[in-house]
Protein backbone atom coordinates (compact mmCIF):
# COMPACT_ATOMS: atom_id res chain seq x y z
CA UNK A 1 0.00 0.00 0.00
CA UNK A 2 1.87 2.99 -1.34
CA UNK A 3 2.19 6.03 1.58
CA UNK A 4 -0.13 8.85 0.74
CA UNK A 5 0.89 12.54 1.45
CA UNK A 6 -1.87 15.35 1.02
CA UNK A 7 -0.72 18.32 -0.50
CA UNK A 8 -2.32 21.68 0.29
CA UNK A 9 -2.54 23.73 -2.81
CA UNK A 10 -2.61 27.48 -3.24
CA UNK A 11 -2.62 28.86 -7.04
CA UNK A 12 -2.51 32.17 -6.22
CA UNK A 13 -2.66 35.20 -8.78
CA UNK A 14 -1.49 36.72 -11.64
CA UNK A 15 0.55 33.49 -13.40
CA UNK A 16 0.01 31.43 -10.08
CA UNK A 17 -2.29 29.11 -11.62
CA UNK A 18 -0.55 29.15 -15.15
CA UNK A 19 2.70 27.68 -13.56
CA UNK A 20 1.00 25.60 -10.86
CA UNK A 21 -1.20 23.60 -13.71
CA UNK A 22 2.25 22.01 -15.30
CA UNK A 23 3.73 22.10 -11.96
CA UNK A 24 1.49 19.34 -10.87
CA UNK A 25 1.16 17.29 -13.71
CA UNK A 26 5.21 16.69 -13.32
CA UNK A 27 4.32 15.55 -9.76
CA UNK A 28 1.65 13.45 -11.22
CA UNK A 29 4.13 12.16 -13.89
CA UNK A 30 6.80 11.07 -11.33
CA UNK A 31 4.48 9.02 -9.44
CA UNK A 32 3.21 6.67 -12.14
CA UNK A 33 6.92 5.29 -12.18
CA UNK A 34 6.91 4.77 -8.44
CA UNK A 35 4.53 3.05 -6.43
CA UNK A 36 6.20 3.49 -3.24
CA UNK A 37 3.95 6.73 -2.58
CA UNK A 38 1.21 8.93 -4.17
CA UNK A 39 0.46 12.61 -3.53
CA UNK A 40 -3.01 13.79 -2.60
CA UNK A 41 -3.52 17.46 -4.76
CA UNK A 42 -6.39 19.84 -2.76
CA UNK A 43 -6.84 23.10 -4.08
CA UNK A 44 -8.17 26.06 -1.67
CA UNK A 45 -8.75 29.22 -2.44
CA UNK A 46 -6.38 32.58 -1.09
CA UNK A 47 -5.02 35.69 -2.28
CA UNK A 48 -5.69 38.81 -4.01
CA UNK A 49 -8.29 37.69 -6.59
CA UNK A 50 -10.43 35.87 -3.93
CA UNK A 51 -10.43 39.01 -1.99
CA UNK A 52 -11.59 41.25 -5.02
CA UNK A 53 -14.38 38.11 -5.44
CA UNK A 54 -15.38 37.80 -1.36
CA UNK A 55 -13.48 40.13 1.04
CA UNK A 56 -11.56 37.23 2.20
CA UNK A 57 -7.62 36.84 1.44
CA UNK A 58 -7.52 33.39 3.68
CA UNK A 59 -10.20 31.84 4.41
CA UNK A 60 -10.33 30.14 8.03
CA UNK A 61 -11.01 26.84 5.97
CA UNK A 62 -7.89 27.39 3.17
CA UNK A 63 -6.09 27.59 6.86
CA UNK A 64 -6.98 24.58 8.32
CA UNK A 65 -6.44 22.54 5.13
CA UNK A 66 -2.83 24.28 4.83
CA UNK A 67 -2.85 22.89 8.57
CA UNK A 68 -4.16 19.47 8.18
CA UNK A 69 -1.55 18.88 5.10
CA UNK A 70 1.38 17.41 4.53
CA UNK A 71 2.79 20.14 2.63
CA UNK A 72 1.72 23.50 0.99
CA UNK A 73 2.53 24.06 -2.42
CA UNK A 74 1.84 27.79 -3.35
CA UNK A 75 2.27 29.69 -6.41
CA UNK A 76 2.17 33.30 -5.98
CA UNK A 77 0.27 35.43 -4.66
CA UNK A 78 -1.08 39.26 -4.51
CA UNK A 79 -1.86 42.19 -7.29
CA UNK A 80 -0.89 46.18 -7.21
CA UNK A 81 -3.77 46.79 -8.04
CA UNK A 82 -5.99 44.79 -4.67
CA UNK A 83 -5.42 46.43 -1.75
CA UNK A 84 -6.98 46.19 2.11
CA UNK A 85 -8.48 49.34 2.92
CA UNK A 86 -5.25 50.34 5.00
CA UNK A 87 -3.64 50.60 1.31
CA UNK A 88 -1.20 46.95 2.48
CA UNK A 89 -1.49 44.42 -0.47
CA UNK A 90 -2.88 41.00 0.01
CA UNK A 91 -0.50 38.69 0.73
CA UNK A 92 -1.29 35.17 2.21
CA UNK A 93 1.90 33.35 1.98
CA UNK A 94 3.24 36.24 4.73
CA UNK A 95 0.25 34.99 6.89
CA UNK A 96 0.86 31.62 6.59
CA UNK A 97 4.45 32.18 7.30
CA UNK A 98 3.65 33.89 10.70
CA UNK A 99 0.51 31.56 11.80
CA UNK A 100 2.55 28.57 11.22
CA UNK A 101 6.19 29.81 12.50
CA UNK A 102 7.97 29.04 9.44
CA UNK A 103 11.51 30.58 10.85
CA UNK A 104 13.65 28.99 8.05
CA UNK A 105 13.26 30.59 4.52
CA UNK A 106 15.54 28.03 2.11
CA UNK A 107 16.71 29.88 -0.77
CA UNK A 108 19.19 27.50 -3.14
CA UNK A 109 21.28 29.43 -5.93
CA UNK A 110 22.34 27.18 -8.64
CA UNK A 111 23.24 27.84 -12.14
CA UNK A 112 22.95 24.76 -14.34
CA UNK A 113 25.00 25.12 -16.81
CA UNK A 114 23.95 26.45 -19.95
CA UNK A 115 22.11 28.35 -17.75
CA UNK A 116 22.24 32.51 -18.09
CA UNK A 117 24.85 34.22 -15.38
CA UNK A 118 25.73 37.28 -15.30
CA UNK A 119 29.38 36.46 -13.84
CA UNK A 120 32.08 34.83 -15.92
CA UNK A 121 32.31 31.18 -14.23
CA UNK A 122 36.10 29.94 -13.69
CA UNK A 123 36.45 26.67 -15.11
CA UNK A 124 35.95 23.76 -12.75
CA UNK A 125 33.98 26.06 -10.68
CA UNK A 126 30.14 26.01 -10.10
CA UNK A 127 27.55 28.21 -7.96
CA UNK A 128 25.52 26.10 -5.64
CA UNK A 129 24.64 27.38 -2.41
CA UNK A 130 21.63 27.91 -0.05
CA UNK A 131 21.11 31.03 1.63
CA UNK A 132 18.93 30.63 5.01
CA UNK A 133 16.71 33.45 5.61
CA UNK A 134 15.54 33.73 8.85
CA UNK A 135 11.16 34.40 8.49
CA UNK A 136 9.58 35.18 11.78
CA UNK A 137 11.33 37.91 13.46
CA UNK A 138 15.33 40.13 12.83
CA UNK A 139 14.01 43.57 11.77
CA UNK A 140 10.35 41.87 10.07
CA UNK A 141 9.05 41.55 14.05
CA UNK A 142 8.93 45.21 13.85
CA UNK A 143 6.61 44.66 10.91
CA UNK A 144 3.15 47.02 11.50
CA UNK A 145 4.67 47.96 15.55
CA UNK A 146 7.00 50.85 14.15
CA UNK A 147 6.67 53.80 16.21
CA UNK A 148 6.23 56.92 14.48
CA UNK A 149 6.32 60.44 15.65
CA UNK A 150 6.91 64.37 13.94
CA UNK A 151 10.54 63.68 14.01
CA UNK A 152 11.36 60.67 14.37
CA UNK A 153 10.61 56.82 13.42
CA UNK A 154 11.86 53.40 15.24
CA UNK A 155 11.61 49.39 14.21
CA UNK A 156 13.04 47.33 16.55
CA UNK A 157 15.08 44.21 15.65
CA UNK A 158 14.38 41.04 17.68
CA UNK A 159 16.73 37.72 17.69
CA UNK A 160 15.29 35.13 20.24
CA UNK A 161 17.62 32.34 21.47
CA UNK A 162 14.48 29.72 20.50
CA UNK A 163 14.46 30.74 16.74
CA UNK A 164 18.32 31.11 16.86
CA UNK A 165 18.82 27.93 18.17
CA UNK A 166 16.20 26.22 15.56
CA UNK A 167 17.70 27.98 12.93
CA UNK A 168 21.35 27.07 13.42
CA UNK A 169 20.53 23.73 13.72
CA UNK A 170 18.61 23.30 10.60
CA UNK A 171 21.46 24.80 9.02
CA UNK A 172 23.76 22.07 9.92
CA UNK A 173 21.72 19.57 8.88
CA UNK A 174 21.32 21.08 5.72
CA UNK A 175 24.81 21.32 5.07
CA UNK A 176 24.84 17.40 6.06
CA UNK A 177 21.92 16.57 3.67
CA UNK A 178 24.01 18.52 0.79
CA UNK A 179 27.25 16.92 2.19
CA UNK A 180 25.73 13.87 1.95
CA UNK A 181 24.30 14.09 -1.58
CA UNK A 182 27.49 15.13 -3.01
CA UNK A 183 26.57 18.50 -3.62
CA UNK A 184 27.65 20.55 -0.76
CA UNK A 185 31.66 21.25 0.81
CA UNK A 186 30.25 20.80 4.84
CA UNK A 187 30.59 24.33 5.57
CA UNK A 188 27.89 26.90 7.19
CA UNK A 189 28.57 30.58 7.62
CA UNK A 190 26.98 33.26 9.60
CA UNK A 191 26.24 36.12 8.04
CA UNK A 192 25.64 39.03 10.57
CA UNK A 193 27.13 42.36 11.79
CA UNK A 194 28.21 41.10 14.75
CA UNK A 195 31.28 44.51 14.40
CA UNK A 196 28.03 46.59 15.30
CA UNK A 197 25.03 45.55 16.92
CA UNK A 198 24.40 43.50 20.18
CA UNK A 199 21.91 41.64 18.64
CA UNK A 200 24.23 40.39 15.72
CA UNK A 201 26.95 39.29 18.75
CA UNK A 202 23.91 37.45 20.79
CA UNK A 203 22.94 35.49 17.01
CA UNK A 204 26.61 35.00 16.37
CA UNK A 205 27.21 33.60 19.81
CA UNK A 206 24.12 31.20 19.55
CA UNK A 207 25.61 30.24 16.37
CA UNK A 208 29.16 29.29 17.83
CA UNK A 209 27.37 27.24 20.81
CA UNK A 210 25.21 24.67 17.47
CA UNK A 211 28.77 24.88 15.42
CA UNK A 212 30.21 23.07 18.51
CA UNK A 213 27.84 20.35 18.18
CA UNK A 214 29.26 19.40 14.68
CA UNK A 215 33.16 19.34 15.05
CA UNK A 216 33.05 17.61 10.75
CA UNK A 217 31.94 20.80 9.60
CA UNK A 218 32.82 23.80 9.02
CA UNK A 219 31.38 26.77 10.55
CA UNK A 220 32.39 30.34 9.54
CA UNK A 221 31.37 34.25 10.15
CA UNK A 222 31.06 36.43 7.77
CA UNK A 223 29.58 40.59 7.60
CA UNK A 224 26.82 41.33 5.64
CA UNK A 225 28.18 44.07 3.49
CA UNK A 226 31.34 41.77 2.80
CA UNK A 227 28.98 38.87 1.63
CA UNK A 228 27.02 40.90 -0.72
CA UNK A 229 30.24 41.36 -2.37
CA UNK A 230 31.40 37.69 -2.64
CA UNK A 231 28.57 36.63 -3.60
CA UNK A 232 29.53 38.70 -6.75
CA UNK A 233 33.59 37.89 -6.91
CA UNK A 234 33.28 34.25 -5.70
CA UNK A 235 30.10 32.46 -4.52
CA UNK A 236 31.61 29.25 -5.93
CA UNK A 237 33.50 29.03 -2.64
CA UNK A 238 30.18 29.08 -0.73
CA UNK A 239 27.86 26.02 0.35
CA UNK A 240 25.01 27.22 2.90
CA UNK A 241 24.80 30.77 4.68
CA UNK A 242 22.75 31.78 7.30
CA UNK A 243 21.30 34.90 8.34
CA UNK A 244 18.50 37.24 9.82
CA UNK A 245 15.47 37.89 8.22
CA UNK A 246 16.19 41.41 6.48
CA UNK A 247 19.57 40.69 5.22
CA UNK A 248 18.52 37.07 3.55
CA UNK A 249 15.45 39.44 2.09
CA UNK A 250 18.31 41.37 0.68
CA UNK A 251 20.93 38.75 -0.14
CA UNK A 252 18.01 36.17 -1.70
CA UNK A 253 17.40 38.73 -4.42
CA UNK A 254 21.02 39.66 -5.17
CA UNK A 255 21.18 35.04 -5.47
CA UNK A 256 18.38 35.28 -7.89
CA UNK A 257 20.52 37.47 -9.96
CA UNK A 258 23.03 35.11 -10.12
CA UNK A 259 20.62 32.47 -11.60
CA UNK A 260 19.40 34.80 -14.26
CA UNK A 261 16.39 36.29 -13.07
CA UNK A 262 13.10 35.17 -10.48
CA UNK A 263 11.84 32.95 -13.29
CA UNK A 264 14.63 30.22 -11.53
CA UNK A 265 14.49 31.08 -8.25
CA UNK A 266 12.59 28.51 -6.06
CA UNK A 267 12.05 28.54 -2.33
CA UNK A 268 11.06 26.67 1.04
CA UNK A 269 9.64 28.68 4.27
CA UNK A 270 9.83 25.63 6.94
CA UNK A 271 8.88 25.48 10.16
CA UNK A 272 8.47 22.60 12.91
CA UNK A 273 5.57 20.70 11.54
CA UNK A 274 4.66 22.94 8.09
CA UNK A 275 6.38 23.71 5.33
CA UNK A 276 5.38 26.16 2.24
CA UNK A 277 7.06 25.69 -1.28
CA UNK A 278 6.80 28.65 -3.37
CA UNK A 279 8.32 30.37 -6.29
CA UNK A 280 10.73 33.20 -4.97
CA UNK A 281 8.79 35.84 -7.72
CA UNK A 282 5.57 37.65 -7.41
CA UNK A 283 2.52 37.40 -9.32
CA UNK A 284 3.86 38.84 -12.28
CA UNK A 285 0.82 40.65 -13.66
CA UNK A 286 2.65 42.01 -16.66
CA UNK A 287 2.97 39.16 -18.08
CA UNK A 288 -0.36 36.71 -16.90
CA UNK A 289 -2.60 35.10 -19.15
CA UNK A 290 -0.16 35.17 -22.18
CA UNK A 291 1.73 31.70 -21.52
CA UNK A 292 5.19 33.89 -21.23
CA UNK A 293 5.91 32.90 -17.68
CA UNK A 294 8.82 30.69 -16.79
CA UNK A 295 7.60 27.82 -15.06
CA UNK A 296 11.13 26.75 -13.45
CA UNK A 297 11.17 28.43 -10.12
CA UNK A 298 7.71 26.60 -9.19
CA UNK A 299 9.05 22.73 -10.47
CA UNK A 300 12.20 23.53 -8.56
CA UNK A 301 10.08 24.69 -5.68
CA UNK A 302 7.98 21.27 -6.04
CA UNK A 303 11.27 19.16 -6.04
CA UNK A 304 12.00 20.84 -2.85
CA UNK A 305 8.63 19.78 -1.42
CA UNK A 306 9.73 16.34 -2.41
CA UNK A 307 13.22 16.47 -0.63
CA UNK A 308 11.71 17.65 2.74
CA UNK A 309 9.31 14.94 2.12
CA UNK A 310 11.80 12.53 1.59
CA UNK A 311 14.06 13.40 4.65
CA UNK A 312 10.74 13.83 7.32
CA UNK A 313 9.60 10.57 6.65
CA UNK A 314 12.76 8.78 5.67
CA UNK A 315 11.90 8.06 2.35
CA UNK A 316 14.17 6.73 -0.70
CA UNK A 317 11.56 7.02 -3.18
CA UNK A 318 10.54 10.53 -2.50
CA UNK A 319 13.72 11.64 -2.47
CA UNK A 320 14.85 9.93 -5.58
CA UNK A 321 11.91 12.02 -7.22
CA UNK A 322 12.97 15.37 -5.92
CA UNK A 323 16.44 14.46 -7.59
CA UNK A 324 14.58 13.19 -10.71
CA UNK A 325 12.54 16.30 -11.27
CA UNK A 326 15.53 18.74 -10.39
CA UNK A 327 17.66 16.96 -12.83
CA UNK A 328 14.63 16.84 -15.10
CA UNK A 329 14.97 21.08 -15.01
CA UNK A 330 18.53 20.90 -15.55
CA UNK A 331 18.64 18.99 -18.52
CA UNK A 332 15.67 21.09 -20.07
CA UNK A 333 17.82 24.21 -19.32
CA UNK A 334 21.16 22.75 -20.65
CA UNK A 335 19.23 21.45 -23.63
CA UNK A 336 18.23 24.81 -24.78
CA UNK A 337 14.62 23.25 -26.41
CA UNK A 338 12.90 25.56 -25.10
CA UNK A 339 13.51 28.43 -22.87
CA UNK A 340 10.80 31.04 -22.41
CA UNK A 341 11.49 34.90 -22.86
CA UNK A 342 12.92 35.30 -20.01
CA UNK A 343 15.91 33.04 -20.43
CA UNK A 344 16.02 34.30 -23.54
CA UNK A 345 13.84 32.00 -25.77
CA UNK A 346 10.61 31.77 -27.15
CA UNK A 347 8.31 28.91 -25.62
CA UNK A 348 5.23 28.95 -23.85
CA UNK A 349 4.96 27.75 -20.07
CA UNK A 350 3.83 24.92 -21.65
CA UNK A 351 6.48 24.19 -23.91
CA UNK A 352 9.40 24.35 -21.41
CA UNK A 353 7.24 21.99 -19.32
CA UNK A 354 6.59 19.29 -21.89
CA UNK A 355 10.70 19.43 -22.03
CA UNK A 356 11.42 19.29 -18.69
CA UNK A 357 8.41 16.37 -18.80
CA UNK A 358 10.41 14.40 -21.48
CA UNK A 359 13.37 14.03 -19.32
CA UNK A 360 10.94 12.37 -16.82
CA UNK A 361 10.20 9.49 -18.48
P1 LIG B 1 7.17 39.93 -9.70
O1 LIG B 1 8.14 38.94 -9.13
O2 LIG B 1 5.78 39.45 -9.87
O3 LIG B 1 7.69 40.42 -11.14
C1 LIG B 1 8.92 41.12 -11.31
C2 LIG B 1 9.38 40.96 -12.78
O4 LIG B 1 9.83 39.60 -12.98
C3 LIG B 1 8.25 41.20 -13.78
O5 LIG B 1 8.79 41.82 -14.92
C4 LIG B 1 7.79 39.80 -14.14
O6 LIG B 1 7.23 39.68 -15.44
C5 LIG B 1 9.06 38.97 -14.00
N1 LIG B 1 8.79 37.60 -13.58
C6 LIG B 1 8.44 37.18 -12.33
N2 LIG B 1 8.24 35.87 -12.31
C7 LIG B 1 8.46 35.44 -13.58
C8 LIG B 1 8.40 34.15 -14.20
N3 LIG B 1 8.08 33.03 -13.51
N4 LIG B 1 8.67 34.06 -15.52
C9 LIG B 1 9.02 35.15 -16.23
N5 LIG B 1 9.10 36.38 -15.68
C10 LIG B 1 8.81 36.53 -14.38
O7 LIG B 1 7.24 41.21 -8.77
P2 LIG B 1 6.27 42.49 -8.72
O8 LIG B 1 5.89 42.88 -10.10
O9 LIG B 1 6.98 43.45 -7.85
O10 LIG B 1 4.98 42.01 -7.95
C11 LIG B 1 3.75 41.62 -8.56
C12 LIG B 1 2.80 41.15 -7.48
O11 LIG B 1 3.30 39.97 -6.84
C13 LIG B 1 2.63 42.19 -6.36
O12 LIG B 1 1.28 42.22 -6.01
C14 LIG B 1 3.48 41.66 -5.23
O13 LIG B 1 3.05 42.04 -3.96
C15 LIG B 1 3.34 40.17 -5.42
N6 LIG B 1 4.46 39.38 -4.87
C16 LIG B 1 4.16 38.18 -4.35
C17 LIG B 1 5.18 37.35 -3.90
C18 LIG B 1 4.82 35.97 -3.37
O14 LIG B 1 3.74 35.49 -3.61
N7 LIG B 1 5.71 35.35 -2.67
C19 LIG B 1 6.51 37.77 -3.97
C20 LIG B 1 6.78 39.03 -4.55
C21 LIG B 1 5.75 39.83 -5.00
Amino acid sequence: MPRGFNIAVFEGDGIGPEIMKPTIELLKQLGTNGGDYVLNFESFPAGATHYAETGESLPQSSLQGARNADAILLSAMGLPNVRYPDGTEISPQIDLRKEFGLFAGVRPVTVYPGQYCPLKIPEGQSIDFVLIRESTEGLFWSQGKGEISENEARETLVITRETSEKLFRFAFELAKQRRASGRGKGKVTCVDKANVFRAFAFFRKIFNEEAARHPGFTAEHAYVDATALWMVQKPWSMDVMVTENMFGDILSDLGAGLMGGLGMAPSADVGDNQAVFQPCHGSAPDIAGQGLANPAAMILSAAMMLDWLGHKHEMEAVLKDGERLRAAVHAAISGRRALTRDLGGTATTDDFAKVVGSYLN
